[in-house]
């Protein structure tokens, strides 16, 4: 028994979730990390505007939502990082990037990384307050051609399902012991830096923590 916690304390993989508000910059940091430490991404906005420009049935669902800023259904998104998960078998690790964005995703997660034996090493948060945030997005919107990045109040009403059904979700992974939270604001390599730091905290393979 003894054995068996401590075998299980260095885990194989390196699952991080990336936690923060729309513009908070969990896709920039995501990049640099998938470079460092050979991880597969997992991003649900990604995953849903891929669908989108491919026309489907659950991308025209999801476009109607996210064109307002809301959070599409849980069971969308879980459906979706599951079937990812099954096709990543063999990963050295995944980051989770606006994924979990409810409680319930967040249990979902646990009880599908649970059946692979390989939990979530931890969560960061990026911190940016919220009038950084609206300047960010709407920076951003004036070349990313997302239309949820384009209207102040769709940016609102984004940051508002944020501080509403996302923002608990912290408090999930701290009843863990898995959450830390960091300065947002700053250099991309001071807030890579202070990521790093974080993870060489965690417990895993030498292998993949390196
Ligand atoms: P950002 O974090 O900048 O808002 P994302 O690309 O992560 O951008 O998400 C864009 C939109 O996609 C969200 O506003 C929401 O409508 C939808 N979405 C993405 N991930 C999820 C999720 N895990 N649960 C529900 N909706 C999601």
């Amino acid at each position: 028994m003894l054995y068996r916690k401590a075998f299980n304390f260095n885990q194989r993989m390196l699952n991080l979730v990336l936690f923060g508000p729309p513009g908070a910059g969990k896709g920039t940091q995501s990049q640099k990390l998938i470079d460092k430490y050979g991880l597969i991404h997992l991003s649900t906005g990604d995953l849903l505007r891929s669908e989108i420009s491919q026309g489907t049935e659950l991308g025209l669902e999801a476009k109607k939502l996210m064109d307002n800023g809301i959070l599409v259904p849980d069971s969308v998104v879980i459906g979706m990082i599951s079937s990812k998960l099954d096709s990543n078998k063999n990963a050295k690790g995944f980051i989770f990037d606006g994924f979990p964005r409810t409680v319930a995703q967040a249990e979902a997660l646990d009880t599908l990384l649970e059946s692979k034996d390989a939990p979530i090493s931890g969560m960061i948060a990026l911190e940016v307050n919220d009038a950084e945030l609206e300047n960010r997005l709407l920076l951003r919107g004036k070349d990313s051609g997302r239309p949820d990045d384009a209207n102040p109040e769709v940016i609102r009403k984004r940051i508002k399902e944020y501080n509403e059904k996302t923002a608990p979700v912290a408090g999930f992974y701290k009843g863990q012991n898995k959450f830390k939270s960091i300065n947002g604001i700053g250099s991309v390599e001071e807030i890579f830096d202070a990521i790093n730091e974080v993870i060489s905290t965690y417990q895993v393979s030498p292998k993949v923590n390196q």
